[in-house]
């Protein structure tokens, strides 16, 4: 079995920390005994200084001629955002590979590591439970997108106005998304409408129970999205998947990810229909600490994980990978944006060294 990696490491700690899941995912070719191919590709600062562009045609070229995406970081200091190179690079290559590949589902982790409880914002009697959630976010559907949206009329009576609407076969293959992922977790999903309120969100219900029954394996609670903000504050260990549209999965999916105090850590995957996904850190592209071999790689190494798991079905392997990195945390290894005052922290690489480590045994 040969799956091809498009690897676009981009701007800052990007290269650092891809690095380290290249190193990762070599391990588990061994272990394996299987084969990945990686290559290559510009995006964002880094192909704008070859190209003038963000995501040249020949980085999109080698994406299409790829099983999956694994993407670092794009974009400069914040001072700089208004010069050329930097101008709109977020959104020229972001948005560009997701309208290219038609990533509409965008699956966000939030864990938090019991030995990491020190970092939540939580109370410690529910901090140190730990949690693991998934939110599930439709990602191109939706009030962002829905039309008509503008303005009209003028002085008082001027208005703005936005269109939220979602067709059956949108909500149908998100909520699809979500009941497979509980299946490969913990087996429950928390549907978030607004149904009491909406009628885009009465007919959002009305579609994801249609859909549920055909996954009677998998637990299914309707919750409205104003006691889903607030459950996450006061139980969040009750949540494994989170199905939402896509305004309020944006919401809550930086909800919970603050929650668990380290967005350094966080991965992510955006998948398009089929098994084709790009997977990414949750954080930018830290331009703070670039190309000082002190930056997380264990943001970059889960988002190798969950590559493994929702594109090339290798739910096992990316298990290990989960385990090494807690493995790693449990025995107290840290780096400096996770570690705890006074005590002594690894660098990017010796971070990856130790997480490969823990995978070998
Ligand atoms: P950032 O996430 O890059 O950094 C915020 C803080 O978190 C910084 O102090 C940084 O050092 C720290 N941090 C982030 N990732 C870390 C890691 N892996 N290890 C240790 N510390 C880490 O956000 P920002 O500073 O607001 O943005 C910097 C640049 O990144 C901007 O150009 C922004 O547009 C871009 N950005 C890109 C993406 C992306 O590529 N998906 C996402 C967010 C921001």
């Amino acid at each position: 079995m040969k799956k091809k990696i498009a690897v676009l490491p981009g701007d800052g700690i990007g290269p650092e920390v891809m690095n380290q899941a290249l190193k990762v995912l070599d391990k588990i070719q061994d272990i394996y005994d299987m084969e990945f191919e990686y290559k290559l590709a510009l995006v964002g600062g880094a192909a704008w200084d070859e190209y003038q562009c963000h995501l040249p045609e020949s980085t999109l070229n080698i994406c299409r001629a790829s099983d999956a995406i694994l993407f670092g970081s794009v974009g400069g200091p914040v001072a700089e955002q208004n010069s050329e190179r930097w101008r709109g690079v977020e959104v020229n290559s972001l948005l560009g590979l997701r309208k290219a590949f038609g990533l509409y589902a965008n699956l966000r982790p939030a864990k938090l590591y019991p030995a990491l409880a020190f970092a939540s914002s939580l109370r410690q009697d529910i901090s140190r439970k730990g949690f693991d959630i998934l939110v599930v976010r439709e990602l191109t559907g939706g009030i962002y997108f829905g039309q008509p949206k503008g303005r009209r009329g003028s002085g008082d009576d001027e208005q703005a106005f936005d269109t939220m609407a979602y067709s059956r076969r949108e909500v149908r293959r998100i909520a699809k998304v979500a009941f497979e992922a509980a299946r490969k977790r913990n087996k429950k999903v928390h549907s978030i409408d607004k149904a009491n309120v909406l009628t885009t969100m009465v007919f959002w219900r009305e579609v994801v129970e249609e859909v549920m029954k055909d996954y009677p394996d998998v637990e299914y609670i309707p919750m409205y999205v104003d006691n889903a903000a607030m459950q996450l504050t006061r139980n969040p260990g009750q949540f494994d998947v989170m199905l939402c549209g896509n305004m309020f999965g944006d919401i809550l999916s930086d909800e919970a990810a603050a929650l668990t105090g380290s967005l350094g850590m966080l991965p992510s995957a955006s998948l398009a229909e089929g098994s084709f996904g790009m997977y990414e850190p949750g954080g930018g592209s830290a331009p703070d600490i670039a190309g000082q071999n002190i930056a997380n790689p264990i943001a970059q190494i889960l988002s190798s994980a969950m590559m493994l798991k929702y594109s090339f079905d290798m739910t096992e392997a990316a298990e290990k990978i989960e385990a090494a990195v807690e493995k790693t945390l449990n025995d107290g290894y840290r780096t400096g944006d996770i570690c705890e005052e006074g005590k002594k922290s690894l660098t990017t690489e010796e971070m990856g060294a130790k997480i490969i480590e823990n995978l070998s045994a």
